[in-house]
């Protein structure tokens, strides 16, 4: 696996450096290209380069969130969690017009864990699913109490993903439709850093889909209870 998976990184690196390469090879060797052209190339340039990051930032975070130090337990209110990510997203869904509806309890959520590990559970499923839904379409998020546990939905009325696919999408580097994915900005790690961050919170993550209707994913967190937290203040006599 772990083969398969240094195989794999290097496949999805290698692809956006021969393109810049390529394209920055193209300006150098044509210095009678018209300016539109050159601004044209410089643009994939640009493009090419901003999905390395992306992809260089994913890898850091799962390999943060697969090591027990880099996961911090602090007090967090899992409302923050949501509604910060999610609100963050208004703008996209704006430009699609999608309607996209938030959700949280009027009460705090306390809990102990990785402030920006979930927050990015948040922001990868909605980002997907504003990602995956076309125009006017419809998106909901929304955070509840579940016994000791709390559940976070993220549901869209988007393609939504054949049976097929269900079970592998949390892989890394899976994608139902590669080019699509790129052709969006996605660099397929997505999904394999919500389940990695959940599952060093000890939840989990499931998905419903159906295709063409849209897809809800589920992550289910457990929560100590609606106690506030123990804030410890030294104070200086
Ligand atoms: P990507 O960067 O490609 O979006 P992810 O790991 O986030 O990577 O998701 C993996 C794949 O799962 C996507 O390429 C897409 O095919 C599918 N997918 C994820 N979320 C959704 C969704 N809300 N609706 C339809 N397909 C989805």
């Amino acid at each position: 696996m772990r083969q398969d998976f240094v195989a794999n990184v290097s496949h999805e690196l290698k692809t956006p450096v021969a393109a810049i390469q390529a394209l920055v090879e193209t300006i150098l060797d044509d210095p009678d290209m018209s300016g539109q052209t050159r601004e044209r190339f410089l643009r994939k340039t640009r493009n090419q380069s901003l999905r390395l990051s992306s992809i260089v930032s994913d890898l850091l975070t799962l390999s943060r969130m697969e090591s027990e130090e880099g996961v911090t337990r602090e007090t967090v209110d899992l409302r923050d969690t949501v509604a910060v990510p999610a609100e963050e997203a208004i703008p996209t869904a704006e430009v699609k017009k999608i309607r996209l509806h938030i959700r949280v309890p009027d009460r705090p959520m306390w809990t102990t864990g990785d402030m920006e590990g979930l927050c990015l559970v948040t922001s990868n499923l909605v980002g997907n699913a504003l990602k995956y839904t076309p125009n006017e379409g419809e998106v909901t998020v929304s955070l509840s109490q579940q016994g000791h546990q709390a559940l976070l939905e993220v549901e869209d009325s988007g393609i939504g993903i054949e049976a097929r696919h269900l079970d592998r999408i949390f892989e890394r580097f899976y994608r139902v439709d590669t080019a699509r994915s790129r052709e969006m900005g996605g660099t397929g790690l997505g999904l394999s850093i919500v389940k990695r961050v959940v599952l060093a919170h000890n939840g989990t993550v499931s998905v419903e889909s159906i295709p063409g209707r849209g897809s809800t994913f589920r992550v289910l967190l457990p929560v100590p209870g609606n106690l506030p937290p123990q804030v410890s203040r030294s104070s200086a006599a």
